[in-house]
Formats: structure tokens, C-alpha cells, sequence
């Protein structure tokens, strides 16, 4: 059986709606995972931050409005008036439900609860219209089966014990629409997989069922070989390897959030990238194959802070870095790129919430020079290092830009540079030029 992801601008209106309506509808058995509609879990989290802040008038009114979309959704998606009322009192009760918040006091524990209404009111919207133009659909409450554990990890292994048992329950039906997203913690409290988790989703749920295929759909023709917002004439790649994509999709290839890589790559479960608006277009695989010896794409990560601790100390002395490392650790942390001299190390963080603390502890190592608003450029591809010739290539159409950083030989998939935001445009296209 294949899972199929869409994303909420797939979902974005009732015509959209419509449309993977058509294409899902195939007679084929099928798992489909919807993201909320576009726009509605952004309105959600301002929502939240009303009741957060105290300011139930203000929440009220955003939650109108929003109301008031979706209330124009169904009125076009539906053609009887039996399942358009039917799906207008699920969507009311969802609504009183985010109201009725204004009346308790407002943690982390309503505000994930609240959150969670997006992906339950677009699956509930999509099955009536799947029922409505007669197709055999079933929900599957991804609150069932979905889990993280204590560490807020997936719990594998409580997924693959009860999905299959709601698959097999719903036996008859066509098409088995689930919510992306959302998932219970371990204290059974309605939780979910962080922004932009519905990926996330439909990977975890096609590795708990040996899926044949999980299929990404949004709206572009695959992963491009290049930052299509910046670079003109980018062209979808065809063929990743896992580890490719996942330097890709972590070094800032929008269409495909990190996450969902590993689960498929673990089960060696292909992952395709598909495209509403041109169905037939052939995409981007995800496997385990691999392109010899080219260099597939690049990516550019923004928002990132470079951290250099020089130290005479560290001159043939052991245990530096992992004094260093401890301090990112203790304050949770994670490092991207890691460039060491005998005499120094800089680091790249993207996450800057303790910025200060990490630096005031790392004084004592060592003299602290920080540089933000940077980007790391990655070049992804089959690169190890006997293929003689990539890097003075890479690196030649970077010549005129300052680079603060390289990075190779952490793996065979990627070279990276940290350089200035600034400079990223002139670089990315210098690379398209030059590479593909
Ligand atoms: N609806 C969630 C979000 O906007 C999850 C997703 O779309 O992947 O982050
Ligand atoms: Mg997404």
C-alpha cells in the first residue's frame, strides 16, 4: 500500500480539495495524510497567543474569521445540502471546542489542543466530500496511533502495533484519510510532531506498514537543484539518495521537511515528491540508489551564527572540544558545521535563544568571537573523496565570495561554506552557473 501526503496549500480551498479528491480516487488502496488547510495552524498559534497574553476579544475575533473561511469552504465543496450541513456541525463543534478555552486557564497543554484542530477539520472535510461523490473513505484518528514517547520521540513501535489494527478494522474502505501533524504524548495528552510535521507523519506511518511508497505532494515538480526563489532556471533533481535529500531538506530545500527522511530511509521505503498542479510530472525519488559521482543540488540555510573560540589551551592539549561541546549541550543546543584549527574552533548554530549564556561560559576557554546573520551554502551529491576534481570545482565558483567557513569529509554527500547573507544570491547563482 502507498501513503500519500498532501500539504496544506494541496488542500489550501475546495477546489484544491476537489482536485486530490480526482487524484487520489484511483481504485487503488491508499493511505492519505492532509495538513491542515494552508494558513490555519499559523491562525491557531496566534489564537493561542490571545488567550496566552489574556486577551480573550482578541482570540475571539481571530477565531471568527478563521470560523467564517471555513464556513465558505464548505459551502462551495459540497453539492447536497445533507452533507454540507452534516460537515457545518462538525465544524462548528470544533469551533466552540477553540472557544470554549476562553474560559480556563491557558498552558502549553490547550494550546496543543487547539493546535491539533487544523489537520482534524481538513481530514473531516475531505472524507465528506469523498462520501458525498460516493467513494468508499474511512478516518483514521491519527490520535489513536500516532505516539512520542518521553523524549518526545516517535514511539515506533506503539505506531506499528495499533495502525495496522485500525487498518484492518476499516478493511472495506478505499481510501483510509488520517491527520498529518498530530499525535498523543506519552501521557495519552493530544501533542504533536512540531511545525511542519505532517512529513514527518506520513513517513512514520508508511515505515509502521512496510508502505510500497510515501508520496509527498505539494506544489512544485520535485526537489530543485537549486533555490528556485533566488535562481532562475533551477531543475527538479530525479534521482536522491537519503542521505542527499536529508543534507538537502536540513540545509533548507523547503519542500520536504527533515525529518520524514529518516523513518523511510530505516525501512528502505522509497520517497517520492510529487506535484498537485501537474500530477503526471514524474517528480523527485528518494531511495537508497545513488547518481555516480555527480553533484545533484544546492541549499542555503539563512539565520545562522557563527561562534570562533580560539584558545592557546587548546594547542596539543586533549578534552577542548569536549568542554566546548558540553556548554552547547547544557543549554540544548545543536551545532550544524564545525571547523577546527590547532589553536581554535568555530561553530554554526541556527537556534540563538541562549546565545548569550553560551558565549559567557565559553570565555572561559577561550577568546569568543561571534558573526550572525550568516548562511551556510550546502553542495549535495556523490562526492568521496577519491573523486578528484569536485572540490576544486566548487570552490572555484565560489572565488569571489568570502567564505568564513568549509566544510567536507563529514560525510560523502555534501560540502558546506558559511558565508555572509548578503552574499548568498550572488553565491547560489555562481554555483548554478558553474555546476549544473
Ligand atoms: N499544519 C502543520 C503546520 O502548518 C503541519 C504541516 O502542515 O506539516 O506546521
Ligand atoms: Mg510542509
Amino acid at each position: 500500500m502507498k501513503v500519500l501526503k498532501f500539504g496544506g496549500t494541496s488542500v489550501g480551498s475546495a477546489a484544491r480539495m476537489k482536485e486530490v479528491a480526482k487524484l487520489v480516487c484511483d481504485g487503488e488502496r491508499k493511505i492519505v495524510v492532509l495538513s491542515a488547510m494552508s494558513g490555519t495552524t499559523n491562525s491557531l498559534v496566534e489564537i493561542s497567543d490571545y488567550f496566552y497574553k489574556g486577551n480573550t476579544s482578541g482570540a475571539l475575533e481571530k477565531i471568527n474569521s478563521l470560523e467564517q473561511k471555513y464556513i465558505a469552504t464548505i459551502a462551495e465543496l459540497f453539492s447536497t445540502d445533507k452533507y454540507r450541513n452534516e460537515c457545518a456541525g462538525i465544524v462548528r463543534s470544533h469551533f466552540e471546542y477553540i472557544r470554549s478555552f476562553s474560559k480556563s486557564v491557558f498552558t502549553l497543554f490547550e494550546e496543543k489542543a487547539i493546535l491539533a484542530q487544523g489537520e482534524l477539520l481538513s481530514t473531516a472535510m475531505f472524507h465528506l466530500h469523498l462520501l458525498e461523490t460516493g467513494h468508499n473513505s474511512a478516518l483514521i484518528p491519527a490520535l489513536d496511533y500516532m505516539r512520542i514517547n518521553k523524549n518526545a520521540e516517535p514511539d515506533t513501535a506503539y505506531i506499528a502495533e495499533h495502525l495496522p489494527k485500525l487498518l484492518e478494522a476499516n478493511g472495506k474502505a478505499e481510501i483510509l484519510i488520517t491527520q498529518g501533524y498530530i499525535c498523543r504524548n506519552f501521557y495519552g495528552e493530544i501533542d504533536n510532531l512540531q511545525r511542519g510535521g505532517s512529513d514527518y507523519s506520513a513517513s512514520l506511518i508508511g515505515a509502521a506498514i512496510h508502505a510500497e511508497e510515501i508520496q509527498i505532494w505539494t506544489d512544485i515538480d520535485g526537489m530543485h537543484n537549486n533555490d528556485p526563489r533566488v535562481v532562475d532556471d533551477t531543475k527538479p533533481v530525479r534521482l536522491l539518495h537519503f542521505e542527499e535529500a536529508a543534507e538537502l531538506a536540513y540545509f533548507g530545500a523547503k519542500i520536504l521537511h527533515p525529518t520524514c527522511i529518516l523513518p523511510a530511509k530505516l525501512n528502505n521505503i522509497p520517497v517520492r515528491l510529487l506535484n498537485t498542479m501537474d500530477p503526471s510530472a514524474p517528480g523527485t525519488l528518494i531511495s537508497n540508489r545513488m547518481g555516480t559521482g555527480k553533484i545533484e543540488a544546492v541549499a542555503a540555510k539563512d539565520n545562522i551564527t557563527a561562534i570562533k573560540i580560539k584558545s592557546g589551551r587548546m594547542l596539543l592539549a586533549y578534552g577542548f572540544l569536549r568542554k566546548v561541546f558540553e556548554i552547547f549541550e547544557s543549554y540544548r543546543t545543536s551545532i550544524d558545521m564545525i571547523t577546527t584549527s590547532e589553536v581554535g574552533v568555530s561553530v554554526t548554530i541556527d537556534n540563538t535563544k541562549h546565545l548569550d549564556e553560551i558565549v559567557n561560559d565559553l570565555k572561559k576557554f577561550g577568546t569568543v568571537t561571534v558573526d550572525s546573520n550568516m548562511v551556510i551554502v550546502c553542495v549535495v551529491g556523490d562526492m568521496p573523496y577519491e573523486n578528484v576534481g569536485f572540490q576544486a570545482q566548487v570552490v572555484n565558483a565560489l572565488k569571489d565570495i568570502p567564505i568564513r567557513m568549509v566544510s567536507y569529509g563529514g560525510s560523502n554527500y555534501n560540502i558546506s561554506f558559511l558565508i555572509k547573507a548578503e552574499d548568498k544570491v550572488r553565491a547560489l547563482k555562481a554555483l548554478s552557473k558553474e555546476l549544473f
